[in-house]
């Protein structure tokens, strides 16, 4: 039973052969700390994997450690070292997961039978010595839970009923002060349900998905626009009202028209007060000004016709 180390298989819970700390070294005889863990494998030569999203620093083999490969492993700011491996299958410089297998236990270097020997440190000790190094015991370590990106943003509409996520590490729980399922993607959410609990407002944004805020955090982490009771009492009446929904969706269009030719007049507006813009490049508007040109020729000859007709040319 390892409390971390079965996080270094699959399918497989090694035994602890020899844990971290002072001991007796097994082959020199000296006092000497054991600046890693001893994970037994029964003897076989099984993959021991990436722990998650890292990199592998060095691979070699020396005389004590056999077969090794240092992986960092960003999230976590630590790097591993992995020791007397049977034969190692990455390369130096290549990127890491939780399904790369590093390579097989042995037992090449000082070792007395099949084991890994995992070695944990912080990252930035990776240019220092040995022996300053602070080497920590993996299975002591509170290995952070590996929280995924969850949640679709939506488009934004006029941000009644919704809200906005503006931060990229908000926790998303499956019920309100429930379990943490991940993070929420940056954007717009719809909110399917609200819930007030202490100092935090709630929203459900998908059927198992909730988030939390604190007006503490106002304009940290959520924006939501404020709706009026009226406006929340019709919004519910129409949910249930399927006709009623078309008439809203509708009148939305014909608002969003509106809206439009509002913006229209604006610019229009706009264009008169400012300068004519002249193009650059006249090329393009030649036929159009072609057709004009004949327009106003044939306006003048016609004008022509008429003073002529009255006498006066
Ligand atoms: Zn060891």
């Amino acid at each position: 039973m390892s409390k971390n180390g079965y996080r270094l298989f699959k399918n497989y819970d090694p035994y602890i052969t020899s844990p971290f700390g002072y001991r007796i070294h097994p082959i020199t005889g000296k006092k000497t700390l054991h600046a890693g863990v001893d994970y037994g494998t029964n003897g076989k030569k099984i993959p021991t994997y990436g722990l998650e999203n890292g990199k592998v620093i060095q691979t070699g083999t020396t005389s004590a450690n056999g077969n090794f490969v240092y992986v960092n492993y960003p999230r976590l700011k630590k790097s591993a070292i992995y020791e007397h491996l049977d034969s190692i299958k990455v390369r130096s410089g290549e990127e890491v997961n939780e399904d790369t297998i590093i390579g097989y236990t042995g037992e090449t270097g000082d070792a007395t039978g099949v084991h890994l020997h995992f070695g944990w440190y912080p990252e930035d000790e990776q240019n220092v010595g040995w022996y300053q190094r602070n080497w920590e015991d993996f299975e002591e370590y509170a290995y952070p839970p590996f929280l995924k990106k969850i949640g679709t943003p939506v488009l934004k509409t006029d941000m009644k009923n919704q809200i906005e996520v503006i931060i990229d590490n908000l926790y998303a729980r499956d019920n309100p002060n429930g379990t943490i399922l991940g993070y929420i993607n940056k954007g717009f959410y719809d909110i399917l349900a609200k819930k007030v609990l202490a100092n935090y407002t709630w929203y459900k944004i998908a059927s198992n998905i909730w988030i939390a805020y604190s007006p503490d955090f106002a304009n940290l982490y959520l924006k939501e626009e404020k709706e009026t009771d009226t406006d929340k009492e019709n919004s519910q009446k129409e949910e249930n009202n399927p006709k009623k929904q078309e008439e809203k969706e509708d009148e939305i269009k014909n608002e969003e028209v509106l809206d439009e030719n509002k913006d229209k007049e604006m610019n229009d507006e706009k264009t008169l007060k400012e300068e004519p813009i002249i193009p650059e490049d006249n090329s393009s508007n030649l036929p159009k000004e072609n057709l004009f040109n004949s327009f106003l020729k044939r306006f003048i000859e016609f004008v022509k016709k008429i003073l002529k007709f009255l006498g006066i040319l």
